[in-house]
């Protein structure tokens, strides 16, 4: 049940002033959660400070802080939680600032899909318009019809895959990635990237989330990498629409790899082939890497919404961290991203074993 008005308990009086707008917050590397035997949760850092017990409020917005968000994400997601609060706008700010006075908030830190500390944030329009239109036709759809195309454009793209590679001559998964197309990178970097986002927008608006924004990460201030911002997907409830809004991109990923196969099958040799084929290797190659439950990646926040705990993944692959998932959750994460690690060895050993043989 979600109360009236927030409760901003925390175990010391709060600040008078803090969280300028856009600032990024994040709690530090280090900071866990420990829940008492009475209900009670308590921050505690490995830098010494002294216990912080925080509730209510405090409490629920624990996995935002922990992932890394913004003032303005966070004031948004207890406005749509707490419709009738009116004392959001002065306790926020001062619950941060309490938080950073102790020492437990990391300066100018990162986002979940925002890249890492550090980056540089290039802001491109907002896709939500876009995408609220489309989530609005699909919802049309007859849940029933929707299914079976899905699982008929599935059907086809297995089909597309399995013919590219029964070609003749029969070509090596290792000669799809190596055979470089500067057609098909073109068609990597510009249309499937910024569709496996859309992916991501468009499910997120099917769940009833909007989403924030949108733009291009600078890792490091080189490498570009293009995100949506769904912070606004913790006001979703259900489990299934947020594993949907993870997998969306993937989705995205593995109908377009069907797609391209089958141009590459349909053309004969030239530079189209060769780029279709280049976009079937580099839509498979990006989908392996990119539901890997190891990193941040849209298969840990899968897995994550499918356990129900934002922290799993943390609590499950680095001691000291998020002390607040439970055994059932760690075990299951681990076992798996054992399962991935296994697949993705056994995979890896098949490839280079069959490239081998060829000399
Ligand atoms: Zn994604």
């Amino acid at each position: 049940m979600v109360s009236r008005t927030p409760d901003w308990r925390i175990d010391a009086g709060t600040g008078s002033a803090g969280g300028e707008p856009g600032t990024a917050v994040r709690l530090r590397d280090g900071v866990a959660t420990v829940r008492r035997a009475r209900g009670q949760v308590l921050l505690v850092s490995e830098n010494g400070t002294p216990p912080l017990r925080v509730s209510g409020i405090g409490e629920e917005l624990l996995p935002l802080l922990a992932e890394g968000t913004t003032l303005e994400a966070l004031t948004e997601y207890l406005r749509a939680r707490y419709p009738a609060a009116r004392d959001i706008e002065p306790k926020l700010p001062a619950f941060l600032t309490k938080l950073r006075s102790v020492g437990l908030l990391s300066e100018g830190a990162s986002q979940r899909h925002r890249g890492a500390r550090g980056d540089a944030h290039i802001p491109l329009p907002n896709p939500d318009p876009l995408a609220r239109q489309l989530a609005l036709l699909l919802r049309h759809l007859p849940a029933d019809a929707a299914r079976v195309a899905l699982v008929l454009a599935l059907a086809a793209t297995l089909a597309g895959i399995v013919g590219v590679f029964l070609e003749t001559p029969r070509p090596h998964p290792f000669d799809l990635v190596l055979a470089f197309s500067p057609a098909g990178l073109a068609i990597l970097l510009l249309m499937v990237l910024p569709f496996h986002e859309f992916g991501h927008a468009v499910a997120c608006r099917m769940a009833g989330a909007p989403v924030v924004g949108a733009g291009v990460t600078l890792y490091r201030y080189v490498v570009p990498k293009l995100y949506v911002n769904n912070t606004a997907v913790y006001r979703v409830a259900g489990r299934g629409p947020r594993v949907w809004i993870a997998l969306a991109g993937p989705l995205v990923n593995v109908l377009v790899a069907g797609a391209a196969a089958w141009v590459a099958v349909a053309t004969g040799d030239g530079w189209v082939e060769e780029a279709a084929r280049y976009v079937v290797a580099g839509c498979l190659v990006t989908l392996v890497l990119g539901i890997s439950p190891l990193a941040a990646s849209d298969g840990s926040h899968a897995l994550e919404a499918l356990l129900d705990d934002d922290l799993a993944r943390g609590a499950a692959l680095f001691r000291g961290r998020s002390h607040l998932s439970i055994q059932p959750v760690i075990y299951a994460y681990r076992l798996v991203c054992a399962l991935y690690l296994l697949a993705f060895c056994v995979g890896s050993g098949a490839l280079v074993a069959g490239s081998l043989s060829r000399f």
